[in-house]
C-alpha cells in the first residue's frame, strides 16, 4: 500500500475510535511496566493500541467474556514492544483468543523409536506462525505484578520473530544491527544459561529461556521489559542488543 494512503487510513482509523479517557487511565494504572513513558510515548501507544484493537479480532473461548478494557490491557502490552517499530511488525493475521486459564493443547510428538504420540499439555499462550494468538485471561491478568514474567509480551514477541519464517530466535533486524553481532551474542548467552540449568544452578531468568533458541529471546524480552536491569547485569549484551531493536531502553525509564 502506498504510504501516504497507509497514513491516511490509519489517521482516520484513529480519529474515529478514540478510547474513553477514564478507560484509558484506569487500564494504564493497571500496568506498571509503563511506568516513566513520556507522554509523547503514551500517546503513540494509545494510537498503536487503537490500530491493534481496530485491526485485530478479540475472541473469548469458554465462555471468557472480553471486555473492551481487558482488549486494551492485552492490546497495550502487546504494543509496548512495538512502540518504536510501529504497528506493521504486527501484519500478516488477525486473531487474539482469550481463554480463561490454562488451556489443554493436544501434539503429536515422535518419541525415539519413531512412532508418533498424541500428548496433551496444559499451557498458557501460544503464537501460531500461520496465525494469531492465544492467551490464558487469569495469567494475563497477572501484568499488574512486576516480576519478570509477562505472558502477553512473551506470545507477541514470538509473532515478531516469527516474521521472517519459523520462531527461532532471530527477528528481521534492521541494517544497523550486525546479524554477526546479534548471532554471537544470542548464542553465547544462550549457551551459558542452558550450561546453568544442565548443571543444576539456579537461575535468576526463568528456566524455560533454556528450551530453544525462540524461548531464550521471548523470555528474555519479557525480562527487558519488566525487569531490565536483572537482564542487563545476567546478559548485558543481550540487553544492549535489545534497547537497539526495540529503540527503547526500559532500565532508564523504570530507574
Ligand atoms: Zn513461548
Amino acid at each position: 500500500m502506498l504510504q501516504w494512503i497507509r497514513n491516511w487510513r490509519e489517521k482516520s482509523i484513529v480519529k474515529n475510535n478514540p478510547i474513553d479517557e477514564r478507560d484509558w487511565q484506569q487500564v494504564v494504572a493497571q500496568l506498571p511496566l509503563l511506568r516513566g513513558l513520556s507522554d509523547t510515548e503514551l500517546s503513540e501507544l494509545r494510537r498503536l493500541a487503537i490500530l491493534f484493537i481496530h485491526e485485530k479480532d478479540f475472541v473469548g473461548i469458554q465462555g471468557q467474556v472480553l471486555t473492551g478494557n481487558m482488549a486494551l490491557l492485552i492490546a497495550l502490552q502487546a504494543c509496548l514492544p512495538i512502540l518504536y517499530l510501529g504497528i506493521d511488525w504486527y501484519r500478516g493475521w488477525s486473531s487474539v483468543i482469550v481463554y480463561p486459564a490454562a488451556f489443554k493443547a493436544s501434539r503429536t510428538e515422535v518419541d525415539q523409536y519413531g512412532i508418533a504420540h498424541e500428548v496433551e499439555h496444559d499451557l498458557l499462550g501460544e503464537a501460531w506462525t500461520q496465525g494469531g494468538v492465544i492467551l490464558a485471561w487469569d495469567d494475563t491478568a497477572q501484568a499488574g505484578v512486576i516480576d519478570g514474567h509477562n505472558l502477553v509480551i512473551h506470545e507477541f514477541v514470538h509473532k515478531l520473530d516469527m516474521l521472517n519464517g519459523a520462531a527461532d530466535g532471530f527477528f528481521p533486524l534492521p541494517a544497523d544491527i550486525s546479524v554477526k553481532d546479534w548471532t554471537e551474542t544470542f548464542s553465547r548467552a544462550y549457551e551459558d544459561l542452558t550450561g546453568r540449568v544442565q548443571r543444576g544452578e539456579r537461575t535468576p531468568i526463568d528456566r524455560y529461556a533454556a528450551t530453544n533458541a525462540a524461548e531464550f529471546v521471548a523470555v528474555t524480552s519479557e525480562v527487558f521489559f519488566e525487569l531490565p536491569t536483572l537482564l542487563k547485569a545476567e546478559y548485558p549484551d543481550v540487553f544492549r542488543l535489545y534497547t537497539e531493536f526495540y529503540r527503547q531502553n526500559p532500565a532508564q525509564r523504570l530507574a
